[in-house]
């Protein structure tokens, strides 16, 4: 298969399992223009042309966020992408609390790979807190979110220079000691 027709399966299959998905903007934006986002800032931002991180941004909310299986995964798609994609899953099966909190602890021992993805998934989701935010989110659950991050970025830095640099960005202008 070319690179075009393998990222372009991706896309789709993407797009298929997220069709019923709205972001939780005001506008009700599609959920698939997140995962796309992400890929969008590996390849435009942080120069990545790895197909194997590409396809993983473009499926890494699937199996969290729709009822696809990491066997599915690596049945359509190889289990390097698998690999990555199981990498930035959290269980959903933990609380949220405990989640957030193995999201930092899991950061520094993090491929790189993952790490990529990662860093560009933040960076999408502080725009978007940026932009267009969740609708029923208060200020005080805008900076817990921020602060939250920041943890978890920390723990992914000497990645990726322009993603990072753009993340120090966003942290200074809503954390006060950023
Ligand atoms: P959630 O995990 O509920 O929501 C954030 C996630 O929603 C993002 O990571 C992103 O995930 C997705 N998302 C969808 N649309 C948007 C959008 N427009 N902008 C940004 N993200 C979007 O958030 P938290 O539970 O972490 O809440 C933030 C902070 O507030 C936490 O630190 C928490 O402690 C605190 N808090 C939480 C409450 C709760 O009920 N959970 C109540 C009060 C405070 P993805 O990339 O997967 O799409
Ligand atoms: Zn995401």
């Amino acid at each position: 298969m070319s690179v075009a027709e393998i990222l372009i399966k991706t896309v789709n299959f993407a797009s298929t399992k997220h069709k019923h998905q709205r972001r939780k903007d005001e506008a009700q934006t599609p959920y698939i223009n997140h995962p796309l986002g992400v890929a969008y800032i590996l390849t435009s931002e942080a120069k990545i042309d790895n197909i194997h991180v590409l396809q993983a941004a473009i499926l890494h909310d699937t199996v969290e966020d729709t009822d696809t299986t990491f066997e599915e995964i690596e049945t359509e798609f190889g289990v390097e992408v698998c690999n990555i994609v199981r990498e930035v899953t959290d269980d959903k099966s933990l609380t949220k609390e405990t989640r957030k909190k193995l999201q930092v602890e899991h950061a520094p021992n993090s491929t790189y790979e993952a790490k990529l993805v990662k860093l560009a998934d933040k960076l999408y989701n502080l725009r978007d807190l940026e932009n267009s935010p969740p609708v029923d989110w208060d200020e005080n659950r805008i900076n817990q979110y921020f602060n939250w991050s920041k943890q978890v970025v920390d723990g992914l830095r000497g990645t990726n220079e322009a993603m990072e640099k753009s993340l120090d960005d966003i942290f200074k202008r809503h954390i006060s000691c950023a």
